[in-house]
């Protein structure tokens, strides 16, 4: 599933290509993916000129000025851009063409990727309906914020993390690989944490997505941005994907349990 890097990685390879182009003809060919509905897209962005691509969470914003056209991919969603636009393939649900005849592509093998269509005006009423939290950098994920968040919670701090409403970003992988550097076990009770442990924790998720972002992203299994680019991050991955393989830390072998019905890795060692 990508996560925040991911996602900033398809952002920032999608921006230069988009900016300033202008739809001519969008076409849905599976309708349930847009929750605003596929017919009123299909008309409305007719005409509009796509001004930026932004990025909240692991949402992409593709800005067309009055209005915000949100994608969540989810497990499987990508976007490929045709300097030509080229006969759809299996799995290719959205197409949508620019009056220069280039074409923005949306391709989901397990269709959980979603659309909404919205006025920029109701942006942040529809975050904070998702109960959408901070952007994980210094600015904005606050320690005072975090540390009450986590003490109102008994949660496991995995699980309580991946929910979003903590901070923004972290998904199965990133989640494993801050909790190790935290050296955290990822079933302790969020409300169980030091300040100190807080404090660690919400820099090992500052760093951890940076580390990401200037990465590229990870490529793990079929995740390829939408540019053939395979991110790197993987390469450096200290315990996702190491069941077996001696903790980078102190050498005791990475184990693979289920926390929340997601497999994670931990140091049995380093995580108490
Ligand atoms: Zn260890």
């Amino acid at each position: 599933m990508p996560e925040l890097p991911e996602v900033e990685t398809v952002r920032r390879g999608l921006s230069p290509l988009l900016r300033g182009k202008v739809i001519s003809q969008v076409i849905i060919l599976y309708p349930p993916m847009v929750r605003t509905g596929a017919d009123a897209l299909a008309h409305d962005l007719l005409g509009q000129k796509i001004q930026d691509v932004q990025r909240r969470g692991k949402y992409l914003i593709f800005d067309l000025g009055q209005h915000v056209l949100l994608s969540h991919l989810r497990m499987e969603g990508k976007f490929f851009f045709q300097e030509v636009a080229q006969e759809p393939l299996k799995h290719q649900h959205v197409l949508i063409d620019f009056e220069d005849g280039s074409r923005l592509v949306y391709q989901d093998v397990r269709k959980f990727g979603t659309l909404d269509y919205l006025p920029k005006a109701d942006l942040a009423a529809y975050f904070q309906s998702k109960k959408l939290g901070p952007e994980p950098v210094e600015e904005t994920f606050l320690l005072k914020e975090f540390r009450e968040g986590l003490g109102k919670s008994r949660k496991p701090v995995k699980p309580l993390l991946l929910e979003q409403r903590l901070v923004a970003g972290l998904g199965n992988i990133y989640v494993d690989e801050v909790l190790w550097k935290a050296r955290i076990h990822p079933t302790r009770s969020a409300s169980s944490l030091s300040a100190q442990k807080a404090g660690q924790l919400r820099r090992a998720i500052i760093e951890t997505l940076a580390e990401g972002v200037a990465r590229g992203g990870s490529t793990i299994r079929t995740y390829k941005n939408a540019f053939g680019q395979a991110g790197t991050m993987q390469e450096t991955l200290k315990v996702y994907g190491q069941e077996g393989q001696p903790c980078p830390r102190c050498g005791h072998p990475i184990e693979k349990i289920k926390v929340g019905g997601r497999g994670t890795h931990v140091c049995p060692r380093c995580q108490k």
